[in-house]
């Protein structure tokens, strides 16, 4: 059976399973047929992505927004593939615009050996294709898309980690604050700019309202989703 192209979450709303449910893109789509991608995995993932598209009877002229939740190499990196298909530039929070344009990822957590480890290999343009910022995201901004897409800062993973809430559809997708693999997990602390910070900002997906809880890395909760995620945050409470 050939692997599916994307998995429905909500009526215009498509995850994208780029490598199994393992990294995730999305898709919206505006009543008016306007299509917006989040994510575009790894470097070998633009074509998955494009092909996602025509899986949903889209094409690459229907594409008017292009997101990213931050500039890491499994997000970042098929974007620049998706960019030129498209003719469209990104939008990126402000504080990773600089590094998707330069295309390296911000800097790791050094209070962990592999965070020092990696950050020694990193070089601008080496960890994924520069990719085109044509808009730079802020906390508390609703993107006109698909009715609203509320953008959510949640800083520590990278500086402009980003989660987004579709209020519309009450969907949340948490980016990587929160990994969905093998359980609610945290993100991989040593890819992390500063672990600890992102497990603070994360207690902001315990205040949002939504029913489905889609992420970057596993399947989605659509059980209480919100109920999951609060006990996770109470159960792994920083202080
Ligand atoms: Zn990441």
């Amino acid at each position: 059976m050939a692997k599916e192209l994307v998995v429905p979450l909500v009526p215009g709303v498509w995850r994208i399973p780029l490598v199994r449910d393992l990294v995730n893109g999305f898709i919206l789509r505006d009543d008016d047929g306007q299509v917006t991608l989040i994510d575009m995995g790894l470097s070998s993932s633009g074509p998955r992505v494009m092909a996602a598209l025509g899986a949903i009877g889209a094409g690459p002229s229907d594409v008017t927004r292009l997101l990213l939740t931050h500039a890491h190499p499994d997000h970042a990196g098929g974007a620049a593939h998706v960019g030129r298909e498209t003719g469209r530039g990104f939008t990126i929070h402000h504080d990773d615009a600089a590094y998707a344009a330069e295309g390296s990822a911000p800097p790791r957590d050094h209070t962990f050996l592999l965070g020092r480890l990696f950050d020694r290999f990193s070089r601008p343009g080496r960890d994924f294709e520069p990719v085109t910022v044509e808009h730079e995201m802020v906390d508390g901004e609703v993107l006109p898309i698909a009715g609203g897409l509320r953008v959510v800062h949640t800083p520590g993973h990278s500086p402009g980690h980003v989660s987004l809430l579709h209020e519309e559809s009450r969907t949340l997708i948490t980016g990587d604050a929160i990994f969905n693999v093998l359980g609610l997990r945290w993100s991989v602390r040593s890819f992390c700019t500063d672990f600890r910070m992102s497990q603070q900002t994360a207690h902001r997906l315990g205040e949002l309202d939504y029913d489905l809880a889609a992420f970057t890395h596993g399947a989605e909760l659509r059980n209480r989703p919100r109920e999951a995620i609060r006990s996770f945050l109470l159960k792994h409470r920083t202080t």
